[in-house]
C-alpha cells in the first residue's frame, strides 16, 4: 500500500520499521573507536586545564575561590577571562553565554558574539566583566512576585566552581558560563544560589562539629551527589501524533495494553540496537562535556532506561544533571526518538524517578583526612563515633523536616508517581538496614557499656565497614535509604531540577549538625572523653527519631496505616505538600541558616504553586481538546459505520442485526463521555475564574480537576477498546511502548 493512503498511525509504524540505525559518532564500527579517556572533558575548561594557562598566583586565587566557595578576586578575573577566551575561540566557539537555572526546572541562556570592533576593524573580544557578570531581562522568569516587572533588574554571575563548557549543537559552538542568577538586592532568583548557600551552611556547621571531635584540619565539608536519571525513549513520530505528550509530557488517555511489564523481561534486558545507538551518542556528547556517565541499563517498564554518573560535588552534579536531561532530549531527535522525562508518562506502568545519592565529604589540608566520606563507617572506634554523629544528624533532619523534604519533590508529575504501585509513597521514612538498625536500637535502648570505646567493640565495630558491601541488605521501596556509605533519596522526580530537594536536605542536615554541636559542647562540660560524650548526645536522637525509621515494605497498605499511627505525614497531593514550605518550622530553618529569606521563601512557594496550577490547567485544556477533536469524532465515525452497516443489513433482509447492539453500546459510552466532558469544562471555567487566590485554585484543581480528568479518561479508554482500530487516531500504548 502506498504510504499516502495509510492512516497517520499506520504510516508511522511503517516508517519506524523501515528506518536505519544511525551510527553514533565516536564509534567507527570497525573496532578502532577512540577511548573515552581521549575525549572526556574536551569541551570543558575546568580548574585543572587553567593551571597550565594561568600565572601561578592567579591560579592559586582561582583555586581558592573554587575550593572555599569564595567570590573571585576582581584582579585575577581579566587573566582568567583571557585564558577562557583563547581556549573557547581556539575550539571554534563564536558566542558566549551565562548559563543559569531560573525556577523553570530548565536552564536559560542568551548568546552574545565574541565580536567587537577596534577602529572599525572586527575582532574577537571577551573581557573580565563579561565573564563575571551579565544582565538578562529578569522580568520574564518566574519570581513568585519577588520582582514586579517595573523593577525587573537582575544579573547573572559566574560560579567558578563549575567549569565553563562549549555547547555544540548543529555544529554551532557556544561558550557556556555556569552562573547564578540574582536580583539587584542580592535576592535569589534561581536554583543555584540557595544551593551554594546551603552548602556553605552545612560546611560551616560540619567543620565546627569535626573540630569538637578532634578532626581539625578540615577547611570545607562538601556534599556529594550522584543522580540516577530514569527516562523513556519512544518514537518521535508516535510522540508527534499525541497532543497530550507534546503539551503535557504525559499521556492523559490510553487504554492499558494486554502486555505491560508483567513479564518482568525488560529490567536489565538487552538494549535494542536503535536505542543503544541513541544512548551511546548521548553519552558521547556528555563525555565531551565532562559528565562522568558510568552506567546504562534498561529499567523495569518497557521502553524505560536509566543512566547514572559517578558522583560529584553537589553544585557540579546539579549542572551536569541539567546537561544530561538536555542532551537526552536533543540527541534522541537525531535518532527519530523522543526522550520522555515525565515522572509518569504512561498510566499503569512504572514511572521515572531520579534517585539522588547523597553524602558529605571532608576537604582538608591533612591528606589523611582529605576526601573522607562522613557517612562511611571507618576502621577505628573514633571514626565510627564520628560516623554515628553524622548519621544521627541525618536521621534527626529527616525526622524533623520530613514535610519539607516532601515539599521539595512536590510537582504535578511526581504526584502521579509517588504512592503508585512502583514508587515510594508520599510518606517520608528512612531505611537503615539490619546491621545499623541493630546498632542504633542498641544505643537508643541505653543498655550500654561504660565507655564509647567498649560500646563500639560490643556493637561490633569491625562489622560496620561491611555494611557498605552488603548489597543484599537493600530495600528498594524506601523513599530515603542508607546504602552503605551514602543516602539514596529515591522519591525525587525524574524531570525536576534536583537543586531544590538538595537545598532542603542540606539545610535540614546543617541545622541538625548545629544542634548536635551545641549539645556536645554542653555534654563536654560533664563528660571528659569526646567519644563518650558523643554517644550520650546521639542516644536521645536515635531514640526520638525511631518513628521515621522503617525497614518493611513501603509500598504496602499496612505501612500507610502504620505511618499514620506513628504520626508521620502522608501528603499525597502537591498543594498540601508545598504548604510545608511556609510552615513556621520551615521558615525558621531556612532563614536562620541564611539560605532563603522570608520573602525569597514566600516567592519560591508561589512559583511552585503557580507552576502546579499551570501544569494542571494545561492538562485539563489538552484533555478537553483530545475529547472534542479526537475521541468523540472517532467514536462518531465508528458509530456511523455501525449504523450504516445495520441499515444495509436491514435492507438486505437480514434478521439478526448485532450492529444495532454494538452501536447502542458505543452510544452509551459516548453519552457518558459527554457528561464527564461537561464537568471537566465546568472545572476549567471555575478554576480560571479564581486566579486571585492561588491556594484555592490549586485546591480545586487537585480535587475536582483531578477527579474530572480521571472520569474522562475512564470513558476515553473504554471507547479506545470499543472503537475499530482503523478509526482510532492516537498511537496506542502497545505501539509506543513496544516498537517493532
Ligand atoms: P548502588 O549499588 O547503591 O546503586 P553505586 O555505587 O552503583 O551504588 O552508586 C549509585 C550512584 O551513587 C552512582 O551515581 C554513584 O556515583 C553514587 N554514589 C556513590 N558513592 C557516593 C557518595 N559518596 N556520594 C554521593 N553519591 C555516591
Ligand atoms: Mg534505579
Amino acid at each position: 500500500m502506498p504510504a499516502s493512503s495509510l492512516s497517520p498511525r499506520k504510516a508511522v509504524i511503517r516508517e519506524i520499521t523501515e528506518r536505519d540505525v544511525r551510527t553514533p559518532p565516536g564509534s567507527s564500527g570497525n573496532g578502532t573507536s577512540p577511548r573515552i579517556s581521549e575525549f572526556f572533558g574536551i569541551n570543558t575548561f575546568g580548574v585543572r586545564q587553567m593551571r597550565d594557562k594561568l600565572p601561578r598566583d592567579t591560579y592559586a586565587k582561582l583555586l581558592d575561590a573554587v575550593r572555599h566557595g569564595k567570590k573571585l578576586d576582581v584582579d585575577v578575573a581579566p587573566r582568567v577571562a583571557q585564558a577562557i577566551k583563547e581556549w573557547a575561540i581556539g575550539r571554534g566557539a563564536t558566542h558566549f553565554t551565562h548559563w543559569f537555572q531560573p525556577q523553570t526546572g530548565l536552564t536559560a541562556e542568551k548568546h552574545d558574539a565574541f565580536l567587537s570592533f577596534d577602529d572599525g576593524q572586527p575582532m574577537e573580544a571577551f573581557g573580565a566583566s563579561q565573564l563575571i557578570q551579565s544582565e538578562p531581562d529578569a522580568s520574564s522568569f518566574p519570581s513568585g512576585g519577588l520582582r514586579a516587572t517595573w523593577e525587573a533588574r537582575g544579573y547573572t554571575a559566574w560560579n567558578p566552581a563549575s567549569p565553563v563548557f562549549i555547547a555544540e549543537w548543529a555544529g554551532v559552538k557556544t561558550l557556556c558560563i555556569p552562573s547564578v542568577f540574582v536580583g539587584y538586592n542580592g535576592e535569589a532568583l534561581d536554583e543555584m544560589t540557595p544551593l551554594l548557600r546551603s552548602s556553605d551552611a552545612l560546611s560551616t556547621r560540619a567543620i565546627e562539629l569535626l573540630e569538637l571531635l578532634g578532626d581539625r584540619s578540615a577547611y570545607r565539608v562538601y556534599t556529594t551527589l550522584g543522580p540516577e536519571q530514569e527516562y523513556f525513549l519512544i518514537d518521535r513520530a508516535h510522540f508527534a501524533l499525541r497532543p497530550d505528550l507534546v503539551m503535557a509530557g504525559r499521556t492523559l488517555i490510553g487504554a492499558p495494553p494486554p502486555r505491560g511489564q508483567q513479564l518482568e523481561d525488560h529490567y536489565f534486558g538487552g538494549i535494542p540496537e536503535r536505542i543503544q545507538a541513541c544512548i551511546a551518542e548521548v553519552e558521547y556528547e556528555l563525555y565531551r562535556l565532562g559528565v562522568p556517565i558510568i552506567t546504562r541499563h534498561n529499567e523495569v517498564a518497557p521502553s524505560q532506561f536509566e543512566m547514572a554518573p559517578r558522583f560529584e560535588e553537589t553544585d557540579v552534579a546539579v549542572d551536569h544533571n541539567q546537561l544530561v536531561m538536555a542532551t537526552l532530549r536533543r540527541v534522541a531527535l537525531r535518532h527519530g526518538l523522543q526522550a520522555v522525562l515525565h515522572e509518569k508518562p504512561f498510566a499503569g506502568i512504572n514511572g521515572s524517578g531520579k534517585h539522588c545519592n547523597w553524602s558529605m565529604s571532608i576537604a582538608a589540608d591533612n591528606p589523611e583526612l582529605d576526601g573522607q566520606n562522613l557517612l562511611k563507617p571507618g576502621q577505628t572506634p573514633h571514626q565510627n563515633i564520628r560516623f554515628l554523629a553524622f548519621l544521627a544528624a541525618v536521621l534527626h533532619a529527616v525526622h524533623k523536616h520530613a514535610g519539607l523534604l516532601r515539599a521539595g519533590i512536590g510537582t504535578s508529575g511526581n504526584e502521579h508517581r509517588l504512592g503508585a504501585n512502583e514508587a515510594p509513597p508520599a510518606i517520608i521514612s528512612v531505611f537503615m538496614g539490619t546491621t545499623l538498625t541493630r546498632v542504633i536500637e542498641s544505643i537508643a535502648s541505653g543498655k550500654t557499656a561504660a565507655s564509647a570505646e567498649q560500646e563500639m567493640i560490643k556493637l561490633g565495630v569491625a562489622r560496620l565497614p561491611e555494611i557498605e558491601k552488603d548489597n543484599t541488605d537493600r530495600n528498594r521501596t524506601s523513599p530515603f535509604a542508607f546504602t552503605g556509605n551514602k543516602f539514596e533519596f529515591r522519591a525525587v522526580g525524574s524531570s525536576q531540577s534536583i537543586a531544590f530537594p538538595i537545598v532542603l536536605l542540606n539545610a535540614a542536615v546543617a541545622e541538625a549538625i548545629g544542634e548536635i554541636t551545641v549539645a556536645l559542647k554542653a555534654e563536654l562540660k560533664k563528660t571528659k572523653k569526646v567519644d563518650d560524650a558523643v554517644l550520650k548526645v546521639v542516644r536521645p536522637i536515635f531514640k526520638n527519631t525511631s518513628p521515621v525509621r522503617f525497614e518493611g515494605n513501603n509500598y504496602s497498605d499496612g505501612w500507610v496505616k502504620e505511618a499514620a499511627k506513628r504520626g508521620l505525614l502522608n501528603l499525597r497531593r502537591t498543594p498540601e505538600a508545598l504548604a510545608q514550605l511556609v510552615t513556621k518550622q520551615s521558615r525558621t530553618l531556612l532563614t536562620s541558616l541564611s539560605i532563603l529569606s522570608d520573602t525569597e521563601l514566600e516567592s519560591r512557594y508561589h512559583v511552585r504553586l503557580e507552576r502546579y496550577i499551570k501544569d494542571m490547567l494545561i492538562e485539563l485544556h489538552t484533555m478537553r481538546e483530545l475529547v472534542d477533536t479526537f475521541v468523540l469524532p472517532a467514536a462518531f465515525d465508528y458509530s456511523g459505520r455501525l449504523t450504516d452497516s445495520a441499515a444495509q443489513a436491514k435492507v438486505a433482509g437480514i434478521k439478526s442485526i448485532p450492529q444495532i447492539d454494538a452501536a447502542n453500546g458505543v452510544g452509551a459510552l459516548i453519552t457518558d463521555l459527554q457528561k464527564h466532558r461537561k464537568a471537566l469544562g465546568a472545572v476549567i471555567d471555575k478554576a480560571e475564574g479564581m486566579h486571585d487566590d492561588l491556594v484555592k485554585q490549586a485546591q480545586l484543581l487537585t480535587s475536582a480537576g483531578a477527579d474530572a480528568m480521571e472520569s474522562v479518561r475512564g470513558c476515553c479508554d473504554a471507547l479506545e477498546q470499543a472503537v475499530s482500530d482503523e478509526c482510532w487516531p492516537l498511537p496506542k500504548y502497545r505501539e509506543m511502548l513496544f516498537p517493532v
